[in-house]
């Protein structure tokens, strides 16, 4: 669903991402992992169509993010770690603007459901400008869902959630990988991305050092027990590993 070849950027001369390859199959859900710096935002831009690749091609559902953007667009959903709402419509509006930008008809009775999921059922009236930025959080993450996106890719999404939003942003996510979508969400909290994730792409100064399961990475690993946490091998990757698999 999303496949990324040879992806490399470079700001000015720093090179933030480099030849970076990997895809995300229909119903994963993919851990980007790295320390600061590692190039995780780059490439989840990148893949949003929001950054130019310097080298590389990245498609989305088959279309070349940069050759067919609004085809590519259309289907995949960007929620970045501080998402931009306008200050001066509602959140019921910015369900309806995000409704006519993709197209989507007869969007109430998802758009109600979605809300109530993330408890902002009672804040359809209020402005943005009036919410928390946890509860603008949300409203991004409802207007993610609200054209049923194939590919869905979240920067540091539980950075501001409460526990109950967390958690229905799990069940959300955990339903539309069920149902077919390539999940991307980057984090550093290891401990919670470990019930979600399927693989995991772990990114040191924007180069690949890990890809693949959990058990696949720990395979590559030596002097860890199997049952290893998510943070164990996170720890033991980055510190000995060599860029590889
Ligand atoms: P973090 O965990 O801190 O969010 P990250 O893995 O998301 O980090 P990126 O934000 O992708 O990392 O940054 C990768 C590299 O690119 C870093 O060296 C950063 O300084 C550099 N970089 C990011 N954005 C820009 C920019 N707009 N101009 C120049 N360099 C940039």
């Amino acid at each position: 669903m999303i496949r990324v070849e040879h992806l490399t950027k470079v700001y000015d001369r720093r090179v933030a991402v480099d030849d970076l390859s990997f895809e995300v199959r229909p119903g994963e859900v993919l851990g980007l992992l790295g320390p600061n710096g590692a190039g995780k935002t780059t490439t989840l831009r990148a893949i949003a169509g929001i950054l130019p690749p310097t080298r590389g091609t990245i498609t989305v559902a088959g279309h070349d993010i940069v050759g067919a953007p609004i085809a590519a667009k259309s289907r995949l959903a960007w929620i970045p770690d501080d998402p931009h709402l306008f200050a001066s419509l509602t959140v019921w509006e910015h369900l309806e603007f995000t409704a006519q930008v993709y197209g989507v008809r007869d969007w109430h009775d998802t758009g109600r459901a979605l809300l109530a999921r993330f408890d902002l059922g009672d804040r359809a009236d209020t402005l943005a400008d009036e919410l928390s930025r946890g509860m603008r959080q949300k409203v991004a993450t409802v207007c993610a869902l609200l054209h049923d996106p194939e590919a869905l890719l979240l920067d540091e999404p539980m950075t501001g959630l409460d526990p109950r939003g967390i958690r229905s942003l799990y069940e959300v996510l955990r339903e539309r990988a069920a149902s077919g979508a390539a999940v991307v969400v980057s984090s550093h909290l290891l401990a919670q991305l470990e019930s979600l994730c399927t693989r995991y792409l772990i990114l040191v100064s924007g180069k690949r050092l890990f890809f693949g399961s959990r058990d696949e990475i720990l395979a590559q690993l030596e002097g860890l027990r199997g049952d290893a946490t998510l943070e164990e091998i996170f720890f033991h990757a980055t510190e000995r590993g060599a860029v590889g698999a």
